[in-house]
């Protein structure tokens, strides 16, 4: 069990995600992890509604996802993939080839969704590089983006919800469009378009790729937008000759109702990140899919190869949880799972869209999202969650949740009771 002295010294040594070291948030001791529930140091068990931020889609403790762990680092943990190559990485990229849009089969294994989006950039700019078109080195995207922390990724994060804005005099200056309009299920509006048109226009002279999370901006606001605006952005992208780049990090792997959210719009990009859900959870991979032409292209060009390997790109032990995570996925039904915990969440949080404080609910897939009027305090509606036995994790106005898909319905049922109940107290 967790000490008080451990707590302290976790208070004043170890950065949090965006945290402070003068004022450091609370943070919760945590024993154990097991099913769809995370047991406290204190024995509280916490139902949990964050699948540690859309990763642990199986639910914690796994027992085949322990064994895969288990078989792996009794062979080997980790050799360098440079010259060197293992079974593990060569059946994850073949699943991953197999499971992701037909046209993508070349395969980056990257070590956090950050570098799979780094990964992803390089790529694009590269592939223009290799074509005598380096003026071709800008990147558009659209706002309330999010993908992720690193210098390149923060520099195509929305200006101001993409928690980057006070770096932006250092950041590579990119295209920005208004982000998309037309909601999810709504009649496609066509002029909703019009301003990512205009600025592909302008500006196609010196753009690579856009970029963009398809149907559902998770961090940047978690909005759900029309697949008739991916579908466009796809048109643009081919009559401009601008890479389309699908950051699925969060979508990927079932979570917005589809294996792949691209799907929804029935399109394929020319560049796809994933990580997150990759290995179930269970430790940081990535993975960034491109063509045999853009390959081709990048390795044919004056570098001769693409630019890129880190000490852990391919790690044995991941890429076999992955691998098994892969599998379970395929084998479990996931889309029925998907569908039956967004019914239940559509049900279950309707309740909310009465309450003061309350601006939006909405739902897709294995997502549910309350958005208050006004920005939380996170400290305060955390506790309450906490004493209705839910782990939820708010930022800014949202509330929301993603569950692991094995979660059953009655622990949905209180994960949602619990949490419109929470809402209705802190707006009090
Ligand atoms: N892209 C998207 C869409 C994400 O949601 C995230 C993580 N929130 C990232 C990229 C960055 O991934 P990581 O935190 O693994 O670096």
């Amino acid at each position: 069990m967790i000490s008080s002295k451990q707590i302290t010294f976790d208070q004043q040594h170890i950065w949090h995600p965006y945290s402070s070291m003068i004022n450091p948030p609370p943070t919760y001791p945590v024993e154990s992890a097991s099913g769809v529930k995370i047991t406290l140091s204190d024995g509280r068990e916490l139902i949990d509604g964050m699948a540690s931020w859309w990763s642990a889609i199986h639910g914690y403790g796994h027992p085949e996802l322990n064994q895969a762990a288990h078989e792996q680092i009794d062979k080997m943990s980790h050799v360098m993939f440079g010259g060197l190559t293992h079974e593990p990485a060569i059946e994850l990229c073949k699943k991953l080839v197999a499971m992701t849009p037909a046209n993508l089969d070349k395969v980056f294994l990257a070590d956090s969704g950050s570098v799979a989006v780094e990964v992803a950039i390089k790529m694009a700019i590269q592939y223009f590089h290799a074509q005598d078109l380096s003026e071709k080195n800008k990147l558009i995207t659209i706002k309330n983006g999010y993908h992720g922390d690193t210098f390149g990724a923060m520099s195509v994060c929305d200006p101001v919800t993409g928690m980057h804005e006070i770096f932006t005099g250092l950041l590579p200056q990119h295209f920005f469009a208004p982000a998309p309009q037309t909601r999810f299920d709504e009649p496609w509006d066509s002029d909703d378009i019009a301003p990512l048109k205009a600025l592909f226009d302008e500006h196609h002279h010196n753009i690579a790729a856009l970029i963009l999370e398809p149907i559902v901006q998770g961090a940047g606001g978690m909005r759900f937008y029309s697949p008739h605006y991916l579908k466009e952005a796809r048109k643009l992208c081919d009559e401009y000759n601008v890479l389309l780049i699908a950051d699925e990090i969060a979508t990927g792997f079932g979570r917005s109702g589809r294996l792949f959210a691209c799907e929804h719009a029935d399109i394929q990009p020319d560049i796809l990140c994933v990580g997150k859900a990759l290995t179930g959870g269970y430790m940081t991979l990535a993975a960034t899919l491109t063509t045999t032409h853009i390959g081709e292209t990048i390795s044919a060009g004056g570098a001769g190869c693409f630019m890129h390997g880190p000490t852990f790109m391919g790690n044995p032990l991941a890429c076999a949880v992955a691998n098994t995570s892969l599998a379970l996925l395929q084998r479990n039904d996931w889309e029925s799972d998907v569908n039956r915990i967004e019914r239940l969440l559509k049900q279950g949080l309707a309740e909310a869209q009465t309450l003061e404080g309350v601006a939006d609910v909405r739902c897709l897939g294995a997502i549910g999202v309350i958005e208050m009027k006004e920005a939380v305090n996170t400290a305060k509606i955390q506790k309450l969650f906490i004493e209705r036995g839910l782990w939820i994790r708010p930022f800014g106005k949202l509330v929301y949740v993603m569950p692991p898909y094995i979660m059953q319905d009655e622990d949905l049922n209180q994960l949602t009771t619990g949490m419109v109940d929470a809402v209705a107290h802190y707006t009090r």
